[in-house]
């Protein structure tokens, strides 16, 4: 079997597409190699050696030895030098490559090979004593830390001590002599703390690396970092052992790592930084500032130590010709690592640079505008749920920051402003021109306008779905829920987390992305929708055949979702409509009146006020498909809580406060999710569900009637769990627009169909499709009810659950595929065998999770629903699923 394979001299045994057996670093020098940069030569241990460890009980093949040893030879040959040769020793870096990059595995160990004879013989070649005993010591520092196990810290210390006895305060002041002492106080530490010496032996120290290597791949560390990333176990880790090469031999050597684009603009110039006479680990190290890579970057930051491009003209020529090269043949941005060793580049890495969302966007688009690639494979550069980076305000990431405490990243964006803890507050603070931020143990409808007036939402308790975070995502609003470490405490204006307090007026920040709450103001950038954004959109749009809606229930959510693409209204919740202002009264004199008269009277008031708003939305619509549900408040959210509200109601009804009270107790339901909501409503008082269908249909003939444009109202009956349900409400629907077409002498076409939110009804879709022209899952519930986890309090153990890995990710985040996808498929199989041409579509949260969009596609639905800022990732994903 073939173990190793050797790369340098311009050739290579391995290529890039050997990622799986070689690791990302090894198959990419190789290709470096083959391609004629200049890599010094080395070899690669492949992954299937670390494979072949672990099943032998840490035992390698038998062939290994002598494939590594004619590897080796090789190297010997190419660079003109012999491993452990005390004349003209040859040095190698050992390093660890995974498929992927792996932080919490064993790293790198350089200068391997130097022993206290081979130490002379690089003296003399390198005519630098200094250098060779500075290479030495460094050697035993990383060796003992990383294969042997002595911490670095043993080392600083005796290397401090020295400094203070010599009284010197840098490293540089350290001469060849101070080196030497210190390499046998180093070697002492080294044997006192292992009770073994430090290996002399060159092939010891060979072989020792690369065990340490591949015992790494199973430490606790690496373990987690693999589950945390879904890495598999059996993927192990390829070794690399290649020729030293110097940035640390004088001034005209260096060491320095790039991106051949700026990885967090996009923008198309390199980006990097250098370091004169040193060696890798220092520029990641921090401990000398390192230097700019371009003049123009040296003049931008206003830097006065000279640019790479301004020092060495001559090899930064070589290095940018090496970028160009570079990125045309792997056809990305590429984040590179070189040393320059007495005026010779050397390549030491290269692969696909991290970026942020808008570097992905803007290099997707340039890079097809090249040529480079084309529009499907720039359409798949992009992670739809990194765009969610891109529609909102994010912080700055330079600007520090304080942090008060974490909750749930509920809705995104990041937002600052002063802190009020009541919705009032909220609304008059705003008016008077200042950004706060609503603080509320939890929300309820009566705080809808104060979440709208607050530029950013934070509670202290509800999950992903609670009505902060629904209603957040809807408006656009950053949310922070969940927050559990927070007590607010509204009468006394005050908010206390972690021993710290806030008082209202007090600025904070939250950030909706990564759930961080933060005090004080950071500072936040503007979201860019034009440019790179609109033209990768477009192109997603060519490719998908998923249709994308939205959810919105009022004109200006449903004016956002336009502007961001959506195809019609997938879902409005008409009692989202009743949250403002005087509604919410007439609402619970509906809810709360003992008699059909009663409730007639405040269906009268409400009548005017829907009509209206489902004639704007069909305005701005234009024809595009509007699917408005009937009523589904689980009645909790409209009870009145604070005394005030009982009074208004109360007097609206000419009852009692004290009997309002009653009712109100009367109406209270232990679990309002699973209570008198939906259709439910529909089949107790059918009058509520006639007034909303005679507001939609009088609204869309006057609309068709005014704009000429036909108007498409699909009709939605929620929480249907039998047929009967839906056939009863159906006829109630039906005769109410056959009423209102002969009032108006005007017929509109519409639908009428239903959620399928409980597991019954995706069992009985078959029969229930008989009733209805579509089906709109409702995921939300339908997660609700077939996990049996409740919407509204899950959240408290949820975390834990995914932490355990019950489940991979918060189901009401991204839909269950196994559990509640199945119910999607059954429901969408079974629907379709009794109305082939039934319209599907999905209104719950998972309509704008890429996972579930993607999911959506291949179950074959027609369309997905989401928060008007989640159209863009639903877009994407849709366009992505169908490549
Ligand atoms: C759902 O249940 O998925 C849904 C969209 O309805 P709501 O969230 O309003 O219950
Ligand atoms: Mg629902």
């Amino acid at each position: 079997t073939k173990w190793v394979y050797s790369f340098g001299d311009g050739a290579a045994e391995g290529r890039a597409d050997m990622k799986n057996l070689l690791g990302g670093k090894g198959a990419n020098l190789a290709e470096m190699a083959s391609l004629g940069l200049p890599v010094p030569p080395g070899l690669t241990i492949s992954t299937e050696v670390c494979t072949y460890y672990y099943d032998n009980e840490r035992q390698y093949p038998s062939e290994l030895k002598d494939q590594v040893a004619e590897a080796i030879k090789a190297i010997e040959t190419s660079v003109g030098a012999t491993f452990g040769d005390p004349e003209n020793p040859l040095l190698v870096s050992v390093r660890s490559g995974a498929r992927v990059s792996m932080p919490g595995m064993m790293d790198t160990v350089l200068n391997l090979g130097l022993n206290d004879q081979t130490v002379e013989g690089l003296a003399k070649n390198s005519e630098n004593e200094r250098f060779a005993w500075d290479s030495y010591r460094r050697f035993i520092q990383m060796y003992s830390d990383v294969v042997l196990g002595v911490d670095h810290y043993h080392f600083e210390e005796l290397i401090d001590l020295h400094k203070d006895e010599k009284g010197v305060d840098l490293d540089t002041d350290l001469t060849a002599d101070d080196w030497k002492v210190l390499v046998a106080a180093f070697k002492k530490k080294t044997q006192e703390t292992l009770g073994e010496p430090f290996p002399q032996d060159v092939h010891d120290q060979l072989w020792g690396a690369i065990g340490a290597v591949f015992g790494s791949w199973r430490i606790e560390r690496a373990k987690v970092y693999r589950k945390l990333n879904n890495i598999p176990e059996e993927w192990g880790t390829a070794v690399n052992v290649q020729a030293m090469v110097f940035g640390n031999m004088g001034e005209t050597s260096a060491t320095g790592v790039a991106f051949t684009r700026d990885p967090s603009t996009g923008e198309n110039e390199y980006y990097g930084e250098y370091l004169i006479n040193a060696q890798g680990e220092d520029v990641v190290a921090g401990i000398r500032t390192p230097q700019n890579l371009t003049k123009a970057a040296r003049e931008k930051a206003g830097a006065k130590d000279l640019s790479m491009e301004e020092s060495m003209p001559e090899v930064f020529g070589q290095l940018a010709s090496v970028f160009e090269k570079l990125e045309k043949h792997y056809k990305d941005m590429q984040d590179i690592e070189f040393t320059v060793q007495r005026g010779k580049l050397w390549m030491l890495q290269t692969r696909s640079g991290k970026r942020t969302a808008k570097a992905a966007l803007k290099i997707a688009v340039e890079l097809a505008a090249d040529g480079l690639i084309d529009e499907k494979t720039a359409v798949m550069r992009v992670e739809p749920g990194a765009l969610d980076q891109l529609l909102h305000p994010t912080l700055d990431p330079d600007a520090p920051r304080d942090v008060l405490t974490r909750g749930l990243p509920a809705s995104p964006g990041a937002a600052h402003g002063a802190a009020v803890f009541t919705a009032d507050e909220a609304e008059e603070w705003a008016k008077a021109g200042k950004d706060v931020i609503l603080c509320r143990t939890e929300t309820s409808p009566e705080d809808i306008h104060g979440m709208h007036a607050a530029k950013g939402i934070l509670t202290a308790r509800g999950g992903m779905t609670s009505h902060a975070a629904v209603v957040a995502r809807g408006m656009g609003r950053p949310c922070v829920s969940g927050a559990g470490a927070i007590r607010i405490d509204a009468k006394a204006e005050i908010m206390h987390c972690m021993g710290r307090e806030i008082k209202k007026g007090d600025l904070i920040t939250i950030d909706g992305a990564s759930g961080e709450v933060m005090i004080g103001e950071v500072k936040t950038l503007q979201p860019e929708l034009a440019g790179d954004f609109a033209t990768l959109m477009e192109w997603a749009d060519t490719y998908r055949t998923l249709k994308v809606r939205t959810n919105a229930d009022t004109p200006a959510d449903t004016t956002t979702a336009r502007e961001f693409g959506a195809e019609g209204i997938g879902l409005c919740r008409t009692e989202h409509m009743f949250f403002e202002g005087e509604r919410i009264v007439a609402v619970r004199q509906m809810i709360l009146s003992e008699t059909e008269a009663g409730r007639r009277e405040a269906l009268a008031k409400l009548l005017p006020m829907q009509r209206a708003d489902f004639t704007e939305i069909f305005k701005i619509m234009r024809g595009l498909p509007v699917t408005i549900r009937l009523l589904d408040p689980p009645l909790h959210e409209f009870l009145p809580r604070e005394d005030d509200e009982f009074e208004q109601v109360a007097g609206a009804l000419g009852i009692s406060v004290e009997k309002l009270k009653r009712q109100a107790n009367e109406l209270h339901e232990f679990n309002p999710m699973l209570g008198h909501r939906g259709c439910r409503l529909g089949i107790s008082y059918p009058e509520i569900y006639e007034m909303q269908a005679r507001a939609i249909f009088e609204a869309a003939v006057a609309v068709e009637k005014e704009s000429g444009e036909t108007v498409v109202p699909e009709v939605m009956i929620p929480l249907v769990a039998t047929e009967k349900e839906l056939s009863m409400l159906r006829q109630r629907v039906e005769a109410e627009a056959a009423k209102v077409f002969t009032e108006q002498s005007h017929t509109v076409e519409y639908m009428v169909g239903t959620m399928i939110e409980l597991p019954r009804a995706a069992l009985q879709a078959a029969k229930i499709a008989q009733s209805a022209d579509f089906f709109s899952f409702g995921t939300n519930d339908l997660t609700q009810t077939a996990i049996g986890i409740s919407r509204d309090d899950a959240a408290r153990f949820l975390d834990e659950y995914v932490k355990l890995d019950i489940f991979a990710q918060d189901p009401f985040v991204s839909i269950d595929q196994e559990g509640v996808g199945e119910l999607v498929k059954i429901g969408t199989e079974r629907g379709r065998s009794t109305k082939p041409d039934l319209k599907l579509g999905i209104c719950g949260e998972h309509g704008g999770d890429p996972a579930s969009v993607m999911f959506c596609h291949d179950v074959g639905l027609d369309y997905v629903s989401c928060s008007p800022f989640r159209v863009p990732i639903a877009r994407l994903a849709a366009a992505q699923a169908a490549l």
